[in-house]
């Protein structure tokens, strides 16, 4: 169980039980800070629990800067587009005939990196504070999930922030109930869902949603490179394709494989969270009236744990997502792993009893 600060990593995979003083959150809290750490960061980001929405702007693409519409909405078309341009090239055989041992590694290499980056960095770290980390780490996950190509880590974060704030309702940025029910409505919200609010260019307030990353001169500075993070993403597999077999078919290859492909098979599994967690799957714990999130057991190892997707709107904070047998996370397997290393700590690791009382009495499912 954890007991404190860079100790006490929970054994694997048993579900820690709550300590005698833990006051109903889904998490065992390890330090003095417990008291303000149970509530973070939502109290200060939640709306009130009532239809009566604060006016929110609506949401930015991937690309949330502040810059003019026009721009955003040209940048989120190339990070979307051109990894699709890969994949069909690929698929004609056109640019890069041949698949080879090498681009499966790069291809795993760089989708593992760049997709825990995004889970355990962008996510879980700097969206919902599920733990704290050194330095070296915090640096280290936010280089890897910009990576991914799915924005500057402040403007995902704030993205985030507000989707949990207003969980399919008015002010959400990607909810497949935008257009309400009914079967073409339905397409329509999951389209949008899936990657048409993306270029829906009006920024969510960097200021106003992430404050606390604004503020913090390693994420800002890291946000302001995203741009050539996004460019290294695609060349540093295609460089090491060249280091490697010396070619440039060799190069093209991790530029394919490792790029493109990589790149649009890790976007298309975020997006899948968004709109598939929303629509369809298993709704065993209680959540917010209007919220739809949902359990998706198909997507959890492209996912790499997030489409426990339902658990995590239930209890936001939490750094494991999968908190049930057989539900792979190999997100929260990092955390824990970098916990055993004294590298993470504070984190908060679910409770079995308090989860108990979270789960719904009879089985929910989506569309019910
Ligand atoms: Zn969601
Ligand atoms: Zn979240």
């Amino acid at each position: 169980m954890c007991t404190g600060r860079r100790e006490g990593a929970p054994r694997w995979p048993q579900t820690p039980a709550a300590p005698s003083a833990d006051r109903g959150g889904c998490v065992t809290i390890l330090s003095s800070e417990r008291e303000s750490a149970l509530h973070t960061p939502f109290k200060e980001y939640d709306p009130p629990e009532t239809d009566q929405v604060a006016p929110v702007t609506r949401s930015a693409g991937p690309v949330a800067v502040s810059s003019g519409r026009g721009k955003q909405q040209v940048v989120t078309a190339i990070l979307v587009v051109a990894p699709l341009l890969g994949v069909v090239a690929a698929a004609m055989g056109v640019i890069s005939p041949r698949i080879t041992i090498l681009d499966v590694i790069l291809a795993v290499a760089f989708y593992a990196v760049s997709g825990h980056g995004l889970t355990a960095g962008f996510h879980r770290m700097f969206t919902h504070r599920s733990f704290k980390a050194a330095r070296w780490v915090k640096i280290t996950l936010a280089v890897a999930g910009s990576l991914g190509m799915e924005g500057s880590v402040i403007s995902w974060v704030a993205n985030h922030r507000r989707h949990h704030a207003y969980t399919d309702r008015k002010g959400d940025p990607h909810s497949p109930y935008e257009y309400g029910n009914g079967m073409w409505n339905q397409i329509r919200g999951a389209m949008h869902a899936h990657v048409g609010w993306l270029f829906q260019a009006q920024p969510t307030e960097e200021a106003r949603w992430a404050p606390d990353l604004v503020k913090d001169k390693d994420l800002a500075a890291i946000s302001r490179m995203f741009p050539f993070l996004g460019i290294a993403s695609l060349g540093l597999p295609m460089l090491i394709g060249w280091a490697v077999t010396r070619t440039w078919a060799g190069a093209l290859g991790g530029l394919i494989w490792g790029g493109l492909i990589r790149v649009f098979v890790l976007h298309h599994a975020t997006f899948s969270v968004n709109s598939v967690c929303h629509l369809w799957g298993r709704r065993p714990f209680t959540t917010r009236v209007e919220d739809r999130s949902t359990n998706f057991a198909p997507l959890a190892v492209l996912a790499m744990g997030e489409n426990w997707h339902n658990l995590h709107h239930s209890c936001p904070t939490l750094a494991r997502h999968g908190v049930d047998r057989h539900q792979l996370d190999s997100t929260a397997r990092l955390i824990w792993i970098l916990q055993r290393a004294g590298a993470v700590w504070d984190v908060k690791w679910p409770v079995a009893e308090i989860l108990d009382r979270r789960r719904n009495t009879v089985a929910a499912c989506v569309p019910s």
